[in-house]
């Protein structure tokens, strides 16, 4: 599989829209092997084999998934207490919606938690021009928003909205935080 992606790769692209340094692919390489040789320490310690499939505290978890957030660690869960919902932003997207229906509906949740960062990489581009670099260099523009934003707190609360006015999900439990990424605290967001 290796060799046939192009090198011009969408990680390549990610790091010139943030302005980073980029990493020359020859220096990258792969860590699943490593994963594996360390899942069977995990499986070999493993004493969760009794869980229920319904999670205990009744939460769904909304979440950026930037790498510095252990979504459990952060606000004290375990596993089995709560579902994790992440992508890139922790936004409300339609998959999103999809996934708290059914966390609600099939799974019995009933309160979300909303958390997004300082720091966050969508804060770090632009939607035109995202997907303009991504236009100019395959040919066409991605049908999805990038959902970039400026303001992790304003993002929260446009979350929050959405969930408030979509019929799919119960929003009437719902908490908005922006994690911040230099202390470890949650600072939460209201709206009026
Ligand atoms: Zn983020």
């Amino acid at each position: 599989m290796r060799g046939t992606i192009p090198t011009s790769c969408h990680s390549v692209e990610w790091a010139v829209a943030v302005g980073t340094t980029v990493t020359p692919m020859s220096d990258f390489s792969p860590s699943t092997d490593q994963l594996v040789e360390l899942n069977a320490e995990f499986a070999a310690g493993f004493a969760d084999h009794d869980l229920q499939v319904a999670p205990l505290r009744k939460m769904a978890v909304v979440a950026c998934m930037d790498s510095r957030m252990d979504t459990f660690k952060l606000l004290g869960l375990e596993n089995g207490e709560a579902h994790i919902i992440r992508n890139a932003g922790g936004i409300v997207s339609d998959d999103v919606i999809r996934s708290l229906c059914l966390s609600q509906r099939a799974l019995g949740t009933r309160e979300i938690v909303l958390v997004h960062h300082t720091d966050c990489g969508l804060q770090k581009v632009t939607d035109d021009g995202f997907k303009t670099q991504l236009e100019q260099e395959l040919g066409i523009k991605p049908r999805w928003s990038v959902e970039s934003f400026d303001d992790p707190f304003v993002d929260v609360r446009q979350s929050m909205q959405r969930l408030l006015v979509t019929p799919f999900v119960d929003a009437s439990h719902m908490r908005g935080f922006v994690y911040d990424v230099t202390t470890g605290k949650i600072n939460e967001v209201t709206i009026d």
